[in-house]
């Protein structure tokens, strides 16, 4: 029988809340006590195909932050599938826990176990801490895995092509706010160049344009500046720049009360995923601003197109490519949205991504 304090307890972890707040479907929670698993998968949406999204290790504070996380990422996922074209829906899965002391390969398999045992409604593939040989082990206990390697028949590395769309991305803002898409001559702030951010440079030093790059690893920087030629700026420096693009590709929340009033771009088109801090506030003062905001779920799906259509089947780059060209088009879409509407092109993406939703729904 419940009574008292405990169920004032039982009360104050609203998990149905929680799942009726953005309407999500499910959660697993996943516990095994041999190996210390403890793990979260949470389904937003199946509406248009299995909830893909990937599992991040970490050393969560509490389970309600981990719980918190897992909803949010899945979310998330179900609109960038769903803005994408991609016939898939959203989820995410989070282990708890330090990854220099909990993981090993019992773990990462039985927690295989638990993906296997949802039957394909989630496909997992890797996020932060979790690395190609923790996708194999992942994948001895479960057919649901995306994103493995290529030496054992994946699609491999997402980088190149999460690169290649923001380079789309980029492109379209550029058509939009100049009338013409070419990048020469334009002055453009890289942030972070890491796997992504590495491969967006090459394109656009292609291009002739004229680069400006930050990254918090020097020795990085400086490697890149040697095969590209670009200033090297400062971590802060970057967001004072007299620029006519600001790319985001390190981490997220850059654009926040701090940066906004500093920002001198017309474009802000990166890689990183959740750029506005608070997303419905920064992308409204980024309209009023005048500052041509691509929305980051949008332009950086390129990864998720590899590995969607790695586990949809009938991959090939040239598809991948072809697809995550598209996204160019559906940039403009949204631009149009946003100028017809009178909206932010954030609120534009996610409306263009709810209405695919709701019209598959409606023929299903
Ligand atoms: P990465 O870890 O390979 O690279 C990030 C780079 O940013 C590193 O070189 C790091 O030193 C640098 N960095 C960190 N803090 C910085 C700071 N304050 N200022 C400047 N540089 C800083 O990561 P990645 O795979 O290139 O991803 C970059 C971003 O794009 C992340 O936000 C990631 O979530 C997002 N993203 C990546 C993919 C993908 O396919 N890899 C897909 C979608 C979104």
């Amino acid at each position: 029988m419940i009574e008292g304090n405990d169920l004032k307890q039982a009360k104050e972890v609203e998990i149905f809340g929680e799942l009726a707040k953005n309407d999500h479907e499910q959660l697993i929670f996943c516990h095994d006590s041999h190996t210390g698993l403890k793990a979260i998968i949470g389904i937003h949406s199946t509406v248009l195909g299995p909830a893909l999204g990937g599992t991040r290790m970490w050393n969560y504070t509490s389970d309600t932050q981990a719980l918190h996380d897992v909803l949010r990422l899945a979310r998330g996922m179900t609109y960038k599938a769903a803005i994408s074209g991609l016939n898939l829906g959203g989820g995410k899965a989070v282990i708890i826990g330090d990854v220099q002391k909990i993981k090993n390969e019992a773990l990462l398999r039985r927690f295989g176990k638990f993906v296997e045992s949802l039957n394909g409604k989630y496909v997992t593939a890797e996020d932060m801490n979790m690395s190609p040989d923790d996708m194999e082990y992942i994948a001895m206990e479960t057919r649901h895995v995306t994103g493995l390697s290529e030496s054992i028949g994946g699609g491999g590395d997402p980088s190149p092509v999460t690169a290649y769309g923001v380079y789309m991305g980029m492109k379209a803002a550029a058509k939009k706010a100049y009338g013409n898409d070419s990048l020469e001559g334009r002055r453009i702030a890289v942030q972070g160049v890491g796997s992504v951010g590495m491969h967006l440079v090459a394109y656009l030093a292609k291009e002739n344009a004229k680069l400006y790059v930050s990254d918090f690893n020097e020795s990085r920087a400086e490697a890149a500046s040697n095969k590209y030629n670009f200033r090297a700026v400062g971590l802060d420096e970057i967001y004072d720049l007299d620029v006519d693009i600001y790319s985001p590709c390190a981490m997220g929340a850059t654009i926040n009360d701090d940066t906004l009033g500093r920002l001198k771009c017309q474009i802000i088109a990166g890689a990183a995923n959740n750029q506005l801090d608070d997303e419905p506030l920064h992308s409204k003062l980024l309209m009023e601003k005048g500052i041509l905001y691509a929305p980051d779920f949008l332009i950086n799906a390129g990864g998720l197109i590899n590995v969607g259509i790695d586990y949809l089947g009938g991959w090939s780059k040239e598809r991948v490519n072809r697809k995550t060209e598209k996204i160019y088009q559906t940039t403009l879409d949204i631009f149009d949205l946003a100028g017809r509407e009178g909206i932010s092109t954030q609120e534009a993406a996610m409306r263009l991504a709810e209405k695919r939703i709701a019209d598959i729904a409606a023929i299903k």
